[in-house]
């Protein structure tokens, strides 16, 4: 309606949104639920700033990425530094634990954050340009234990908010060492076949070739079926790091399937690399993935300190629940609602608006001059529940007119009364 447009990939969120991934209410109830999740399992809040210098993100996620070669917001201050939009939340959060001395701390520290990402995609369901993300990154110790725990917070999380059904893979993407074994076999078996490979397969190809593994072409797919498999290459301390968090989470309960082909967009990841998918999503069903990074805070120049996190899409994850008819735990509405007739009964209802609030008591009025019937509305739209209405009659006699809009019951109560009553509401 107004002259200008949000840009393309970015959405609004606001209260009362009928798509659950623009409905602010439910982001709040989402992300109380992700703070408590957190705090059960021993995470502390990190915030850190939206942009960094654009050389951290090279560095960690690495420059055969699709994030870094093609989807950063990349900008030169005007004093010349250049400066990215972070497009993830894992190398902000390394810089400012190895920045603000956490690390000194020994031990393992446990973080959690929920922040703003910017990715120059092709926008489509569930696919922004900005996204928000709810991320841990757990750094200090290279315990199969802790690989465990990141996932079943993951899973808790998504079970305390009714997303229902998940589908967790698991897999070991190994060392660089491993790793570079491993793409000479893959390489070799895909290059009798590269003609057939997409413009950007051939690219990943040449620049990095574990992505290949990511392509969604079914041509491809099934070239790749009979490819050399990550999972015969790793070593075997690998092997066994992967078989014990595989242990600890079936011991706990959960189900997974190992999937060798599963590879994330971001070259840190050493051993363990997970994704938890939604098959209430449409193509774009990854609520969330992560994986260990054990040299990332090395390449960064800290202390050589393992770690492992993940992210979780905050619009995905509203979209599953809304598809699944998941019932959040939505906040009442005001206690109390003023409304009044008459300009004596207006300066009462203001008052008696400002003590209410004084008290702590959640309590609105409407703006405008309108009509008592129009306020009445107003009032039960806001699903308050008590209307305190004040007319002239009121005004004169020093009462309230208490209306429980649930039963639709009224009583006169005392000005000098009707906070304390409601206190306790
Ligand atoms: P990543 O940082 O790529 O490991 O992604 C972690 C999670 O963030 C994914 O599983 C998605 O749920 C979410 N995500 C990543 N990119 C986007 C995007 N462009 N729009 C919306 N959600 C995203």
């Amino acid at each position: 309606m107004g002259k200008y447009s949000r840009p393309r990939g970015t959405h609004d969120v606001y209260a009362g949104a009928e798509k659950w991934e623009d409905d602010s209410v439910r982001w709040n109830v989402v992300e109380s639920l992700w703070r408590e999740i957190c705090r059960i399992y021993g995470y502390q809040e990190i915030r850190t700033p939206i942009f960094e210098q654009t050389e951290l993100f090279k560095r960690s996620i690495g420059d055969g990425t699709d994030i870094v070669s093609k989807e950063m917001y990349t900008f030169d201050t005007p004093g010349g530094d250049s400066i990215t939009l972070r497009p993830e939340g894992t190398a902000g959060t390394l810089r400012g634990y190895l920045d603000s001395g956490l690390y000194a701390r020994g031990g393992v520290t446990k973080l959690y954050y929920i922040g703003q990402n910017f990715r120059y995609e092709r926008p489509q369901s569930g696919r922004y340009r900005q996204h928000q993300q709810l991320g841990v990154e757990a750094l200090g110790a290279d315990d199969p234990a802790l690989d465990a725990e990141v996932i079943q917070l993951m899973l808790s999380f998504f079970r305390k908010i009714g997303v229902s059904r998940t589908v967790v893979k698991i897999n070991s993407v190994g060392s660089s060492e491993s790793r570079a074994i491993y793409l000479t076999a893959l390489k070799e078996f895909v290059r009798p076949f590269l003609e057939e490979f997409s413009e950007e397969g051939k690219a990943r190809f040449a620049n990095n070739p574990l992505r290949m593994l990511d392509t969604k072409s079914p041509r491809e797919l099934e070239i790749l079926t009979d490819a050399p498999s990550l999972t015969d290459y790793i070593t075997d301390d690998e092997r066994v790091h992967l078989e014990t968090v595989c242990g600890y989470l079936t011991a706990a309960g959960h189900t997974y399937e190992i999937d060798p082909h599963l590879v994330r967009g971001f070259d840190y990841y050493t051993k363990t690399a997970f994704e938890v998918q939604s098959p209430d999503l449409d193509a774009q069903n990854a609520l969330g993935g992560g994986g260990r990074y054990n040299k990332l805070v090395e390449q960064l120049g800290g202390p050589p300190t393992a770690g492992i996190g993940f992210g979780i899409g905050m619009e995905r994850v509203m979209i599953a629940l809304q598809r699944l008819g998941a019932e959040l735990p939505l906040p009442t509405g005001p206690t109390a609602f003023v409304v009044t007739l008459g300009d004596a009964a207006r300066q009462a209802g203001v008052n008696l608006l400002s003590q209410l609030r004084d008290s702590g008591i959640a309590a609105n009025i409407e703006y405008g001059g309108r009509s008592m019937k129009a306020q009445m509305r107003a009032a039960n739209d806001s699903g308050a529940k008590y209307a305190l209405i004040l007319g002239d009659d009121e005004v004169a006699s020093g009462t309230v007119q208490l209306k429980n809009l649930a039963d639709s019951t009224q009583v006169a109560v005392g000005l000098d009364k009707v906070v304390g009553m409601l206190r306790g509401v």
